[in-house]
């Protein structure tokens, strides 16, 4: 299988190459010459989530030397569970934050981590994985990472714009992990990396590779978890199931959507945005308008530039050619917080601020008449946002253990401006 960058004006690699660069060359993203066709018939006997995530990538692997280690590499990449949580008979959570850094990003980060160790070749320069995170992105990707040899992290993140504790735990592993506070949005992170891998000179002094949403290694493996917990639905249930998706850069629903466009069982997708609507704006008019980011207490999507909006141009490249099962709303910090409460109230769930997005948008679907089989996607364990979720349940939050080892940790960060050339002399200075 070999891929080709969205803006068309560089050569088609294999998945090795497209892995190891992230971004490419072209400034483009990777996507896949053509889509390979699979049916539920192809997962028969596959029950756990690394079974059905191997075979689901096998033929995106077609010509990799990953390809035959996929079982051994989705093992140990996808080794925690990925539960769906029953809310009623119509809806049920599906429950993404039990990794080593309580969000959905740990199995995508990991993924891509195992990848990169086994594609390295011994006698090569120590490669930054350079991260731009809107606050969990960086996390998963520096735990992916940490003291795994050959690779360093650099994260960059929006001071002042994740919640503390996910600033404690970019700056706390130490060791191989950078972790740089910048003086800006995450939209200002995410241009300064996508600079820094466009930068001939910078990368003659220093190997970089990314690791942000529009990484190959991460986009693909999302799809497991999807396939995997609707295969599981439509065997005891007979029907496949509709996802709502927080979403911030697109990454995340993006894979439900290229599963479903290679044949798989699912219904309708539904991005569910916070008050950033560039994507709800979108769907509504043809519009596409994408603008700074604005603050809200969904943080991790805080995103006014979706990054993956080429993948999903390339799949439907006419707003007249994007298919009916996908759909896009938007939800304020008001009904956030209304959302929050009111799951606390009537189910003892507590969620986070991203999951309340999704949660609010299933129920104005469910106010309207929909009684389709739906998987709300939390995105996040509630304990990562306490400052946000406990004053509006009045109740403290158990901590997951795995981000009570990280809380425990001593942090440390370094601010930089959100300037170019000061992450340049930051990132030669680290490779020296
Ligand atoms: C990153 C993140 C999102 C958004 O995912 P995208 O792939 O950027 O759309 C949603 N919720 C949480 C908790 C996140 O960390």
């Amino acid at each position: 299988m070999n891929y080709h960058s969205t803006r068309g004006q560089c050569a088609a690699v294999g998945i090795d190459a497209a892995l190891a660069a992230g971004l490419a060359p072209d400034g483009g993203l990777y996507v896949p010459e053509s889509l390979p066709q699979l049916s539920a018939a192809d997962f028969a006997g596959l029950v756990n989530l690394p079974e059905i995530a191997a075979r689901l990538l096998q033929p995106f692997f077609d010509g990799s030397r990953l390809q035959s280690q996929l079982p051994v590499l989705c093992a140990e990449a996808f080794d925690f569970p990925a539960p769906l949580r029953e809310l009623d008979a119509q809806t049920a959570l599906l429950e993404l934050f039990h990794g080593p850094t309580a969000a959905f990003k740990d199995f995508a980060a990991r993924f891509l981590a195992a990848s990169l160790e086994r594609l390295r070749k011994a006698d090569a320069p120590v490669t930054t994985v350079l991260v731009a995170t809107s606050g969990d992105t960086g996390a998963a990707v520096a735990a992916a990472f940490h003291r795994r040899p050959g690779f360093r992290v650099v994260v960059l993140y929006p001071d002042g714009r994740v919640s503390p504790r996910q600033a404690h735990q970019l700056g706390c592993f130490g060791d191989n992990v950078m972790a740089l506070r910048v003086a800006g949005s995450f939209d200002d992170c995410q241009a300064l990396v996508k600079r820094a891998l466009k930068d001939e000179a910078l990368r003659q002094d220093c190997a970089l590779t990314s690791a942000n949403s529009i990484s190959l290694g991460r986009w693909l493996p999302q799809m497991g978890y999807y396939v995997a917990s609707t295969l599981a639905h439509q065997r005891s249930h007979g029907e496949a199931l509709d996802f709502i998706v927080p979403t911030g850069n697109l990454g995340n629903a993006l894979a439900a959507v290229l599963a479903k466009a290679c044949g798989l069982p699912i219904g309708d997708i539904v991005l569910a945005s916070n008050a950033n609507r560039v994507l709800p704006e979108f769907f509504a008019s043809g519009q596409y308008t994408p603008r700074a980011s604005i603050a809200t207490l969904a943080n991790a999507m805080d995103v006014g530039s979706p990054s993956n909006f080429e993948r999903l141009r390339w799949l439907y490249p006419d707003f007249k050619d994007l298919p009916a099962w996908l759909h896009a709303d938007a939800v304020d910090d008001d009904a956030i917080r209304t959302t929050i409460r009111a799951v606390w109230a009537e189910r003892g769930i507590a969620v986070c601020p991203h999951t309340a997005t999704a949660l609010c948008v299933a129920q104005r679907l469910r106010a309207q008449g929909n009684a389709r089989k739906m998987a709300i996607v939390a995105t996040a364990h509630p304990a990562k946002f306490e400052q946000i979720v406990e004053p509006l349940i009045g109740s403290a939050l158990d901590v997951p253990a795995a981000l009570a080892t990280l809380l425990a940790r001593p942090a440390h960060a370094t601010p930089i401006a959100a300037d170019f050339d000061e992450l340049a002399r930051v990132l030669r200075a680290a490779q020296d």
